[in-house]
Parts: structure tokens; sequence; C-alpha cells
């Protein structure tokens, strides 16, 4: 088996997140590996003023992103994860998630096969996109049906 020195855990802060944030500490512990932490704002509010009066505050947005910078920081710390470990990023997940791994010499990324977008699929969109556009290892936690 291979012997991974940094793995990056993906969390969408679904249900099960705490179940594959296990399985990577877990993994972290056998290989002895560095364990990282990354999640990604997506959706974000458009504000893009060719539609019309935006129909909100534009400090929302801001307010979003302490939000989840603050879920973010609450998760790592549960895992001992340090700050400097902990990233969140604003955009595509799965683009995201790859290029943290990449620019940090991340050689597994652990992720859910499902997160928030449900068991519609086989493999969850994100979860997919992932395994393709990675070039390290990839492991995707089964997420089973309650
Ligand atoms: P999905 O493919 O969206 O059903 O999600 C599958 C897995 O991808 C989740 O269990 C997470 O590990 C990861 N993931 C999905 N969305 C995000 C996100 N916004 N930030 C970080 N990881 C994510």
């Amino acid at each position: 088996m291979a012997v991974y020195q940094h793995i990056l855990l993906a969390v969408d802060f679904s249900d099960h997140c705490k179940e594959v944030a296990k399985k990577a500490q877990q993994l972290a512990e056998q290989h002895q590996a560095k364990l990282s932490v990354v999640h990604v704002v997506d959706n974000l509010p458009v504000t893009d003023a060719a539609y019309g009066p935006i129909p909100f505050d534009v400090d929302f947005t801001q307010e979003l992103l302490d939000m989840a910078k603050n879920r973010l920081s609450q998760f790592a710390a549960g895992l001992d994860i340090p700050e400097a470990q902990r990233w969140m990023e604003i955009g595509s997940p799965k683009l995201e998630i790859v290029r943290i791994a990449e620019e940090n010499q991340v050689d597994l990324i652990v992720v859910g096969s499902h997160g928030r977008h449900g068991l519609a699929l086989l493999l969850g969109s994100t979860a997919n996109g992932v395994l393709h556009h990675a070039k390290c290892d990839v492991l995707a936690v089964r997420i089973l049906n309650d």
C-alpha cells in the first residue's frame, strides 16, 4: 500500500461529513501523514446589476463567508488541524479542491461519495469531478442510505 504524506480532507458540512473526516483522520494516523482540510464556498449570491436592482445588502456575501470560516474553524479544531492547514476557497468545489491539493503536494484527497447534493448519482458530482481532475490518489468514502 502506498504511503501517504499529506492527506487533504474536503468537507461540505453535510450530515455525513464527520464519518468522512474520521476515515481521513485514521488514515493520517496510520500513515503518519499531515492532515489538511478544505471547504469551498460555492453558489455565492449573484450581485450583477445587469439583472436589475440587487435585492439584498451586499454585506450578506461577507456574512456568508464569515459563517463558513467559523464553521471550518470549529470543524478543523475538532480534528486538531492547525490553522496553516485549513483552506477556505470560493469557486467551483471540484476545481478548488484539486488546485489546493496540487499547490500543497497533497498525495491523497479524501471526499465523501455523496454530500449535500443527495444520493441520486452513483458518485456525487463533486466527488466525480475531483476523481477526474486530480493528479493524486482520491478516496471516496462510501456514504450509504440511512
Ligand atoms: P457531492 O459530490 O457534491 O455529493 O459531494 C461529495 C463530497 O465532495 C462531499 O462529501 C465532500 O467531501 C466533497 N465536497 C462537496 N462539496 C464540497 C465543498 N463545497 N467544499 C469541499 N468539499 C466538498
